[in-house]
């Protein structure tokens, strides 16, 4: 191992661990994975059942019918929309795709955990690089890295905190390799939208979700927009297959009918983040910082672990993380639906008090 790139799979088996999310005992409101609190959209539980395709055939290669419903959503052509499991296997493939190994990737620091982790499982290099004390990404910094690969999460998983699009735009206006814009919780924020200026740009790659807004986190599907050359090397180096039969047709049914339906539950869920915020903000040795997503991320003056053991004990689980630049100790609070939130504000009270 050396500038922390990994130079073979002993070294990564010995440095990586599995990444693991226990499912815990006695824990009746799960608040870990910026979930869709309400569900799934309707149209998609029907697609669900009513499905009688054939699962002897494979699907399409490409999900050519999910790909062009998405394309059509979005306003691009399809061949600017490539699909994977979940965005994490798109992610993953842009290291192969637009990096070599030895390259490295600068990003925010703290960030989507995953960034770092297929960073290094490809050969690349992280640079974590502080947020700013806003909490937007340092755009002068992750350019002055030349880092080939620059991505950044807006809103960020797990602070909730955006980059201005105008900062953004900058960044790739001035960056030399491929910068990559996940946007997994733009929807439950109001200027987060560069998938245009991603299929029209040659060094922006913009990722999206099915797993949040969308409700639809257990048939593992993400997207991603670009450029027509890049969407190539990213298909190329995803992979066939990637996306079952079920899953695609599900998903294409819910974008058809369900669009209204994931707007209006994301308004719900900022309804309910704006409720938990000033709850926790009343709490003492509490900071809140105000977010952008479907969850809240709130700093504590004690063991990150210890706070969430306590709301644990209450059946709600919630994200801790420990010692984080910038923040300290904190916790990820996902949005509940209306009628979970009377319990978690009691519990806020209780483990605050
Ligand atoms: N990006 C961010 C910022 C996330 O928080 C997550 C999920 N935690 C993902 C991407 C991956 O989502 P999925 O693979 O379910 O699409």
């Amino acid at each position: 191992v050396e500038d922390g790139v990994v130079s073979n799979s002993i070294a990564r088996d010995a440095m990586i661990d599995p990444y693991s999310s226990p499912s815990l005992p006695g824990v009746e409101l799960d608040l870990r994975d910026n979930t869709n609190a309400w569900g799934s959209p309707p149209s998609a539980l029907q697609a669900l059942a009513a499905t009688n395709g054939s699962l002897a055939a494979y699907p399409g290669v490409n999900a050519e019918p999910l790909v062009a419903a998405i394309a059509a959503h979005v306003g691009v052509a399809p061949s600017a929309v490539v699909v994977g499991c979940g965005s994490d296997d798109l992610i993953d493939a842009a290291f192969r795709a637009y990096a070599q190994p030895g390259d490295r990737i600068a990003h925010p620091d703290p960030t989507f955990s995953m960034v770092p982790r297929f960073a290094r499982l490809n050969g690349v290099a992280p640079i974590a690089v502080p947020l700013r004390t806003d909490g937007s990404a340092d755009i002068d910094a992750l350019l002055a890295s030349r880092a080939r690969l620059v991505y950044v999460a807006s809103p960020n998983n797990p602070t909730g905190t955006c980059t201005s699009p105008a900062a953004l735009t900058h960044l790739v206006d001035r960056h030399d390799g491929v910068v990559l814009v996940d946007e997994a919780y733009a929807e439950f924020s109001e200027l987060q939208d560069l998938r245009a200026l991603a299929a029209a740009t040659e060094n922006l790659v913009v990722f999206r979700t099915f797993s949040k807004a969308w409700g639809l986190a257990g048939l593992r599907v993400g997207y991603a927009i670009a450029s027509e050359p890049l969407a190539r090397a990213l298909t190329v180096a995803r992979g066939p297959y990637r996306v079952t039969t079920v899953a695609q047709e599900v998903v294409r049914v819910a974008l058809e009918h369900d669009a209204a339906w994931v707007a209006s539950r994301a308004r719900d869920a900022v309804a309910v983040r704006t409720r938990l915020e000033r709850a926790l903000a009343a709490r003492k040795r509490v900071r809140v910082i105000p977010s952008q997503g479907n969850f809240v991320f709130a700093a504590v003056e004690e063991p990150a672990m210890a706070v969430a053991a306590r709301f644990q004990s209450r059946g709600i689980a919630v994200r801790a993380f420990d010692s984080l630049t910038g923040y300290g100790d904190a916790i990820r609070f996902g949005v509940v639906a209306e009628n979970a939130l009377a319990q978690l504000l009691q519990a806020i009270e209780e483990v605050f008090a």
